[in-house]
């Protein structure tokens, strides 16, 4: 297998790219569905899938149902999803998660490893444990895994793979050379690379329609999982993910009102992550609750109430839960201005806990946002796929199109 950083210089591999994503997206095809798919000629497809079928990439799966003009039933083909494996390592708060990922984009192991991360120095051995551990278990071996794709919490640098400030564990320092350590102490001849949470989240979005690749798409959303409900989100421009040297997409940390008091896990007050949190509106939620006793929340009951109550209230016209919501519409009001400015997005997917807000939550957003963008064509969407599972197809993704984009694979 080809190893190395090299990307694709020569112009016709680009191609190769386009007919994987288009398996990718649909599953089993023929030559003629390619072609419809991707617009090149019948000659040029059938030569690359020939090409890719050589390599192992893709392989072919019997025939189709459909005739062609000779009444032959067509060749169907598919990826070849034991070419090769990704391994996403996901560090939370809770613990470490470790996934490996074939070629078509399936989970065929997982393993948890539920520790408290106490120190940098530990964090790497555990890490290092639990990526042997899995690749032991999930029985793959060096030469058919092609990256490993390590998930963090905080401002992450993927070009420098380190992670410049860890936003829940501050006391590690900064700067940390996460992918030089752990492939150190790893001793395997495979490409690490560390990205940023929510950002890997967002990448996932490209798995959902065949256009993405062809759009400007900014994600933004807050993990439904931790405590802390962290926000973040990346752009993507074209099928490529915005990384820089870390900082594009971090929209948690956007300033969204001056007069906040209450300090966000950055140091600063008024972000975008602190004054939206799902923490903050239940806690507001459970101390007023009792001064709105005609509010339907009151059936819920204090110590009960979720984020879901709130939502369902607030679909059915409860006045108390829309209170509760307005803060954060506000506020997501104000970055999707912002991002508007800044990128003038086909689309902006809001995903993670407020995705499942439903039908008063989004349309209170577009309808307080296109107020003023009267000629935007930018659609706000939800994605609703589990924070969790976006990561890590995220995270396998970015690994599996960085592996597809070196020349050597296919000459
Ligand atoms: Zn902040």
């Amino acid at each position: 297998m080809v190893k190395g950083g090299k990307k694709l210089k020569n112009i016709k591999y680009s191609n190769y790219k386009v007919v994987i994503d288009s398996l990718r997206h649909h599953g089993n095809q023929t030559i003629k569905e390619i072609v419809a798919d991707v617009g090149l000629s019948n000659t040029a497809i059938a030569k690359i899938i020939g090409n890719l079928t050589e390599k192992g990439i893709v392989k072919s799966v019997g025939k189709g149902t459909s005739t062609d003009e000779g009444g032959k039933r067509p060749m169907l083909f598919t990826i070849n999803p034991d070419f090769c494996f990704c391994l996403v390592v996901l560090i939370r708060l809770d613990g470490i998660y470790g996934c490996i990922f074939d070629l078509s984009m399936k989970q065929r192991y997982m393993t948890v490893e539920k520790v408290s991360l106490e120190s940098y120095d530990g964090c790497v051995n555990r890490t290092v444990g639990l990526i042997q551990k899995t690749l032991e278990e999930a029985g793959i071996r060096e030469e058919q895994l092609c990256g490993i794709m390590i998930g963090f919490l905080g401002l992450v640098s993927f070009e420098k793979g380190t992670v410049v400030y860890p936003i829940c564990s501050p006391e590690w320092g900064t700067d940390l050379p996460v992918c030089k350590d752990i492939r150190e102490r790893l001793r395997l001849d495979i490409p690490v690379f560390v990205e940023n949470s929510g950002r890997l989240a967002g990448y996932s979005e490209l798995l959902n329609r065949t256009e993405a690749g062809m759009e400007t798409i900014v994600c933004i959303g807050h993990d439904s999982r931790e405590e802390l409900s962290g926000a973040g989100g990346c752009v993507i421009v074209q099928g490529k993910l915005m990384q820089s040297k870390g900082n594009v997409g971090e929209f948690g940390h956007m300033t969204v009102d001056a007069n906040d008091r209450e300090p966000c896990r950055c140091g600063r007050c008024g972000c975008f992550e602190s004054t939206t949190s799902v923490q903050r509106m239940l806690l507001k939620g459970r101390e007023e609750l009792a001064l709105h006793p005609t509010s339907c929340l009151n059936d819920t009951g204090n110590e009960k109430l979720h984020s879901w109550h709130i939502f369902s209230a607030a679909n059915e016209g409860d006045s108390f839960a829309r209170e509760l919501l307005e803060p954060v519409i506000k506020n997501f009001v104000i970055v999707i201005n912002n991002i508007i400015l800044a990128y003038d997005p086909d689309r902006i997917s809001i995903f993670g806990a407020y995705s499942q807000a439903g039908p008063y939550f989004i349309s209170e957003i577009r309808e307080r946002v296109f107020r003023y963008f009267k000629n935007s064509e930018t659609k706000i969407e939800y994605n609703q796929t589990d924070y969790q599972e976006m990561e890590k197809l995220g995270a396998a993704l970015l690994v599996f199109n960085d592996y597809l984009g070196q020349d050597e694979i296919y000459s």
